[in-house]
């Protein structure tokens, strides 16, 4: 198995990532862990990621990688991990000892963990609408295809990219280009578009569309609950925001990168109180699993 020594520099890759809240829960996170580095947002334009990795692996830099960035990455590592392989997407890299590009995904625990927090004590669901077809969406039919006796309807606007998609997973039982009819029967609901990121943005469903045992998952996340997890909450739905997953999948990343446990209660925190500070009125949602994670009891600070 490969192994790598400790980066020399912790970096997020994306175009853009000044909005990124990663930089302040890893931050928090290695100072926590007394870990000497500063993980950096750096704005890299697509056809500026090849320089910037051949820079990096010098460095023996380590890092996030976000939109659009994930499925190039991919290409450009040596190595994957089966996860990553799976996905086609890279959210997490290193420089290994040999000094060759590893990547990894970690999105696909990360919703994993976000699924069963929005199931709470609930059944895992026997059929589950996805919506969107992009590399999140990918993330998620790499953990709902392990998931016993589940299949997919998935609805996205381009229905060519959600056949495509489907052909990579045999989970997709349904592809339709029609949101409402997407999903009747469905007992859980994921949105992986960013349909909530902008006040203005439509719901990715009518709640009314919803059967009314629905478990609503959604990717997206932000200060307050989306409007959507919002909304099915009112209508009486169990329903959870991406944050949990955002948290986890980069607790995730660290642990990969540093080989030491990460402080998820610490990094919770930070977003928490990053968020409260600024907006004092509107702190972060907290119903998310790192307040009950099993871990979390070993935080070292
Ligand atoms: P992506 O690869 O760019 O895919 C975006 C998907 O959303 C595509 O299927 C696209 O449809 C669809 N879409 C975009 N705008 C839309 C609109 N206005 N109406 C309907 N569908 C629309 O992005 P991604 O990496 O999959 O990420 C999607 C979202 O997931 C992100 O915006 C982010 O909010 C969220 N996310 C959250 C986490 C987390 O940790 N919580 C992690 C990853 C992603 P077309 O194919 O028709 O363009």
């Amino acid at each position: 198995m490969s192994t790598a020594a400790r980066p020399g520099r912790l970096v997020l890759l994306g175009h853009p990532v000044a909005h990124s809240v990663s930089p302040l829960f890893q931050n928090a996170a290695l100072r926590c862990a007394g870990i000497p580095l500063v993980y950096e947002a750096l704005d890299t334009p697509p056809d500026e990621l090849d320089a910037r990795l051949d820079a990096l692996a010098m460095e023996r830099a380590a890092g996030n990688v976000t939109i659009p960035l994930k499925e190039r990455v991919a290409e450009r590592c040596a190595s994957v991990t089966p996860v990553a392989g799976r996905v086609g997407a890279v959210n997490t890299f290193r420089v290994d000892d040999d000094g060759s590009l590893a990547g990894h995904n970690t999105d696909v625990a990360g919703f994993e963990l976000l699924a069963r927090t929005a199931l709470g004590d609930a059944r895992l669901p026997r059929r589950v609408a996805l919506l969107g077809a992009g590399g999140a969406a990918a993330a998620v039919l790499a953990a709902v295809e392990s998931w016993p006796g589940c299949t997919v309807t998935l609805f996205n606007r381009s229905v060519e990219r959600s056949a495509r998609l489907a052909e990579r997973f045999t989970v997709v039982s349904e592809v339709t280009g029609d949101a409402d009819r997407a999903v009747k029967g469905c007992d859980m609901v994921i949105n992986a578009t960013p349909l909530g990121l902008a006040a203005s943005d439509a719901l990715p469903v009518a709640i009314d569309s919803l059967e009314r045992e629905a478990v609503v998952v959604d990717l997206v996340y932000g200060r307050d609950e989306t409007p959507w997890v919002h909304a099915a909450r009112a209508a009486g739905h169990r329903a959870a925001d991406g944050l949990a997953m955002l948290l986890e999948q980069g607790a995730l990343a660290f642990e990969w990168w540093l080989g030491v446990p990460a402080p998820r209660e610490v990094m919770r925190s930070a977003v928490r109180e990053g968020g409260a500070s600024q907006h004092a009125r509107h702190p972060l949602p907290i119903g998310d699993p790192l307040e009950r994670h099993p871990r979390e009891s070993g935080d070292p600070c």
